[in-house]
């Protein structure tokens, strides 16, 4: 086992024996049930063919098809996508959704790839692993460096190979291939109900606007900053690759994202004190952290030590690493955990899976309602648990995911391949 997982299991651990989960079905949550790792051919504008490596990995799949995005960067690795599938599957338990967990990846630098190259990439990722594919068996959405456009080709790609338009294979698509209108702020505002939802517990003050510190400012962070600063929230620094701003007196943000379209980076923004220096913003002093950029950001105990927030919420997935947790909590400082803070994401996903099974199109305003919804009742859910075991928001959100995920394990009964179904 890669030693992010291993690392990642702890948390799992910890939740289970709290609850007095049997060792035996939690067993079963400690190694996915299948990884196909493969490399793909990719032929570059120049004729050339470059071998990429790429892995799918379908981590347990006893509550439904397993779900979760690919990424293309040139960091992933196999211990890297199997750990976010692990994370996938108790997200899609947290949320009550009928999905297990999944996750993708091609180590390439997607920045040097050009349109052509990045479709031929897509299309040669799903001829690869379209054996385990597909809307009852492994259904993929948007990561790092994908995005509707990805998504359009792979759904294209996957309906040739399957010999039927299948709309439902996969998700994040652009609305004019099935894809579902408000899918793409929906992490960000989850995120941001989130919060709300938890802020007592998070220890901050039940009434008027917080001060937040947002490290990310792409597709989750920008949607998150609309809705904390619609709800009257100051967002008083914000980071992206390019650097931090600051302004105390709180950042305009529907003009923040015009010059972030339009120049590519939030330290052309003006009216705000400015650093080239991302990882200011961590040190920065707020009511809320939130981190939506990437993962690690807060490795150990040192990491911990230079933050100045009452409270951080973790939109990306796995910002904090768990050799940062005992630091966090000896500071007192809550955190709202990524298996619910973007939970919203994979819920409006699944929105969009079963209007492409129903094949009659959602209305925005019922996908907001949906959003709001699933994300309230998970939050009640992890504070019940949290009260009846007295612990943290952590590990009840992995409780709950956990009792889910048990108790499908131990009613699939004495059929060992369940999962390869
Ligand atoms: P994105 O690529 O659109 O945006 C990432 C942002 O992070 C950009 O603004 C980038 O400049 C910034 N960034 C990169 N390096 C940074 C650094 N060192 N310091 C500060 N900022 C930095 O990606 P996204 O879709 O917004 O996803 C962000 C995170 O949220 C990822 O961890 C992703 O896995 C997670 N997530 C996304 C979704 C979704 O629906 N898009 C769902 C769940 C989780």
């Amino acid at each position: 086992m890669g030693e992010h997982l291993e690392a990642a299991q702890g948390r799992m651990e910890r939740a289970a024996e709290l609850i007095g989960l049997d060792d035996e079905i939690v067993a079963h949550l400690q190694h996915p049930i299948e990884t196909l790792a493969v490399s793909v051919g990719l032929r570059r504008d120049d004729g050339s063919t470059v071998p990429l490596k790429a892995w799918r990995c379908r981590y347990n799949s006893s509550l439904g098809p397993t779900k979760g995005g690919i990424r293309f960067h040139q960091s992933v690795h196999l211990d890297e996508v199997e750990t976010l599938a692990f994370l996938m599957t108790m997200k899609c338990a947290l949320m009550g959704l009928p999905f297990g967990g999944g996750k993708g990846g091609v180590e390439v630098d997607a920045h040097d790839l050009s349109t052509m190259e990045k479709e031929r990439l897509a299309r040669g990722y799903v001829r690869a692993m379209a054996k385990i594919l597909g809307p009852d068996r492994d259904v993929p959405a948007p990561d790092v460096a994908t995005g509707e456009r990805e998504m359009a080709w792979m759904v294209s790609e996957y309906s040739e190979i399957a010999g039927s338009i299948q709309p439902h294979a996969f998700t994040g698509k652009p609305v004019a291939l099935g894809g579902m209108a408000g899918r793409t702020p929906a992490t960000g505002r989850g995120g941001h109900i989130a919060l709300e939802a938890m802020r007592d517990l998070a220890g901050l003050d039940e009434d008027g606007g917080l001060t937040i510190a947002l490290q990310g400012f792409g597709n989750v962070g920008r949607w998150f900053a609309k809705a904390a600063a619609n709800a009257g929230h100051s967002i008083v620094a914000v980071a992206d690759s390019s650097g931090t701003i600051t302004n105390a007196d709180g950042i305009d943000i529907e003009s923040l994202a015009e010059v972030k379209a339009q120049e590519g980076k939030v330290t052309a923004f003006e009216d705000c004190e400015a650093s080239d220096e991302p990882a200011d913003i961590l040190g920065t002093q707020c009511d809320v952290l939130v981190l939506a950029a990437l993962g690690g950001v807060i490795a150990d105990a040192d990491d911990a030590r230079q933050l100045n927030c009452k409270a951080i919420v973790e939109i990306a997935n796995r910002p904090i690493l768990p050799a940062a947790d005992k630091a966090l909590a000896d500071a007192g400082i809550e955190v709202v955990p990524d298996i619910l803070a973007n939970g919203g994401g994979v819920t409006v996903s699944h929105a969009e899976w079963v209007q492409g099974r129903q094949g009659i199109d959602w209305d925005e305003e019922d996908v907001a309602d949906y959003l709001e919804d699933r994300m309230g009742d998970a939050a009640d859910n992890v504070r019940e648990v949290m009260q009846e075991c007295d612990t943290d928001m952590r590990t009840a959100a992995y409780a709950v995911a956990l009792r889910r995920l048990c108790a499908a394990i131990s009613a699939h009964g004495t059929r060992a391949d369940f999962g390869k179904s």
